[in-house]
């Protein structure tokens, strides 16, 4: 029996995995393999799990749900990227989540779109901030729905999605079938080679499956654009100040369960209490030296011929 890599259809043995997971809540046993060919690591069995979006096991995901999450660093670098250029531009997010994301980039001038499988966050997105075109739909639905609207786009992007996908070639094609000539694929995904990515793992779900199943660094990220037809320019993200405290403090919050460690990512974030000022204080010199050599996440530019 071979495993077959879900980016470039290499054959791997079956018993050259490199490590075992158990994902407690079902007790299912994942194993992580690694493609010579284009560099991926995956985890198997490639099969998507609906329900880990909807239980709030995650605090990320009860964030989305809440409509609390504010705009990440990979998503300042997009809409940065597109000051003053959106006129109009046709632009879906994937995964929109409560859709913050197209919240900003319709004020920065986009025509937006949405879709997440998560149905608490698209109730978010449209009761909380009103979006219209959000939908709680797949890829697969969605691109049939596309269809008979005759609905194409211009960008489309997804940040912190593609890690997720049990068939990245395949969700890669999709997108393409969305896209107007010329369009562009914009997104990021965790980088696996950053620092300390084996100590960020250690006692939290995020990174494993059934939530991660593909483990990117920059040349597996490229290959599977390549592989796939599309030009491609990778970057690693350098993260914000906010970002790296925020970090610090979920991980003594999600060890210690102190609640001066439970920092509001909204715009409470400086001013939640005197004591946890202080701590942003303390650890601003590290902030600062981490922030210079971690590189928490790539982020990718696509576009078709
Ligand atoms: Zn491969």
């Amino acid at each position: 029996m071979s495993i077959i890599c879900p980016s470039c259809g290499n054959e791997i043995r079956e018993n050259y995995f490199k490590r075992k997971y158990l994902y407690k809540p079902l007790n299912k046993e994942y194993k992580l393999y690694h493609c010579d060919k284009c560099d991926l690591e995956f985890w198997t069995p490639l099969e998507f799990v609906k329900e880990v979006y909807e239980n709030e096991e995650v605090r990320g995901y009860e964030e989305f749900h809440q409509g609390l999450i504010d705009l990440k660093d990979d998503h300042l670098m997009f809409l940065s990227s597109y000051e003053g250029k959106a006129d109009r531009l046709k632009l879906l997010d994937i995964g929109c989540g409560n859709g913050s994301l197209i919240y900003k980039a319709q004020e920065c001038g986009f025509d937006v779109y949405g879709i997440d499988v998560d149905s608490k966050s698209i109730q978010a997105a449209s009761e909380k901030l009103g979006l219209k075109n959000v939908y709680n739909m797949s890829l697969d639905e969605f691109v049939e729905y596309a269809k008979k609207e005759g609905l194409k786009f211009d960008v489309i992007t997804f940040f912190q999605v593609l890690e997720h996908q049990t068939d990245p070639s395949g969700f890669i094609q999709k997108v393409r079938k969305l896209l107007n000539p010329g369009g562009k694929i914009i997104g990021s995904v965790p980088n696996r080679n950053r620092l300390f990515a084996e100590f960020s793992r250690s006692g939290r779900t995020y990174d494993f499956p059934p939530h991660h199943f593909l483990w990117f660094n920059k040349k597996a990220l490229e290959n599977i654009f390549l592989i796939n037809s599309f030009e491609v320019r990778v970057s690693k993200l350098k993260p914000s100040f906010k970002r790296i405290i925020k970090l610090i403090f979920d991980l003594f919050y999600d060890r210690t369960k102190l609640g001066i460690f439970k920092l509001s990512v909204s715009e409470r974030f400086f001013s939640n209490s005197v004591i946890q000022n202080v701590f942003i204080l303390v650890f601003s010199p590290i902030v600062l030296i981490l922030q210079g050599i971690y590189n928490s996440d790539l982020y990718f530019e696509a576009s078709g011929e």
